[in-house]
């Protein structure tokens, strides 16, 4: 059994957000004020979430990526990963900003944890307080190094670039990939941050990243999937990767094979979705699988085209990403 779209995109990718929750304020993210999130009744329970992706994998969902809010700071997320590692999933992984990751790495592992995404905008100490309102640049790459010298590895580490703010520091990333043999991704400057302030000219385009990567170091294209997000390259000289992943300037929405669970227990189609899909009132009264499988098939098929976010009358959507899940 497999799940469709009515453009014929197979859905075999699932993010599931396992809190709103965060130790971190990015500005591209969140507003400055951390009292701003959901009640804990809102959030669904461990075995609320289990159960959507247990049934979710019996619809062909093959990859599962755990993201937040900040999936490390909900306690009980090792044991939640292990229940998900008994599923039998082709790929099991975390986006996390590594703040605890140094601390409970090798439990991840033992869980069964595939691989992890580390979020890390900045390697200078006061830029990367200016981005994430938090001195925690020490701990993220103690957790990089703790994730670097596990099975995790290679890990991949994600920049948000916003012109003005970090854009600077491509070549630096770069640098970082190479020297400690990691997968650098860079994202493009989505207009999902909390406050409003994105624009089209904060946006960093990937073609400016390649150019300027490659002016200093020769790269070699990967290979990918059609759906993955991220173009991918080697350095013809040396080790470690880049990802770029240019969601704005190059959609990549005809190959999408992504669906989202919000931690209040919504089904989110698109990234952009004017609006969700609530499975939890299902979850919370009484409702069979078999009718929380009728639900999802009739919502998946109506899975959004493309984002539109290059469209002129493109509306962001009113739940930003503290609540998505990224
Ligand atoms: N807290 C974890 C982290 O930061 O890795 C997981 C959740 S976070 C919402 C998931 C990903 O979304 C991170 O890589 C983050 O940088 C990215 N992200 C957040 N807001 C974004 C935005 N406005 N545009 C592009 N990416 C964004
Ligand atoms: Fe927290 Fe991740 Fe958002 Fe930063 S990007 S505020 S770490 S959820």
């Amino acid at each position: 059994m497999t799940l469709q779209d009515k453009f014929g995109r197979q859905i075999t990718d699932l993010r599931v957000s396992v809190t709103d929750r965060c130790n971190f304020r990015c500005v591209y993210c969140r507003s400055a004020d951390p009292e701003n999130h959901l009640p804990n009744g809102d959030l669904l329970t461990w075995d609320e979430l289990e159960r959507l992706v247990r049934i979710l994998v019996g619809l062909g969902i093959r990859k599962v990526r755990v993201t937040g809010g900040e999936p490390l700071a909900r306690p009980g997320i090792e044991e939640f990963v292990a229940r998900l590692a008994r599923l039998g999933l082709r790929d099991l992984s975390m986006t996390t900003n590594g703040l605890a990751l140094a601390g409970c790495c090798d439990r991840l592992v033992r869980a069964g944890l595939h691989r992890v995404n580390i979020s890390l905008d900045s390697l200078d100490p006061g830029k990367f307080e200016r981005i994430t309102r938090t001195r925690a640049l020490p701990q993220v790459l103690e957790g990089i190094r703790a994730a670097q010298a596990s099975p995790l590895r290679p890990v991949k580490v994600n920049a948000v670039l916003v012109r003005g703010l970090n854009d600077d520091e491509v070549e630096n990333f770069a640098e970082f990939a190479r020297v400690h043999d990691l997968v650098m991704r860079f994202i493009e400057f989505m207009p999902l941050d909390a406050d409003r302030h994105w624009t089209r000219n904060l946006v960093v385009p990937a073609a400016e990243v390649k150019r300027r990567i490659e002016a200093r170091w020769p790269l070699v294209p990967l290979p990918h999937e059609p759906s993955e997000t991220a173009r991918k390259f080697r350095f013809a000289d040396g080790r470690g990767e880049i990802g770029l992943i240019a969601p704005v300037s190059q959609p990549f929405c005809g190959f999408c094979s992504r669906i989202r669970i919000t931690a209040d227990g919504k089904l989110r189609t698109c990234l952009f979705s004017q609006e969700d899909h609530d499975l939890r009132h299902l979850l919370r009264n009484g409702a069979s699988d078999e009718q929380i499988v009728a639900e999802i098939r009739s919502r998946v098929l109506e899975k959004e085209e493309g984002h539109r976010i290059n469209e002129p009358d493109f509306v962001p959507p009113a739940r930003t990403m503290v609540f998505i899940g990224g």
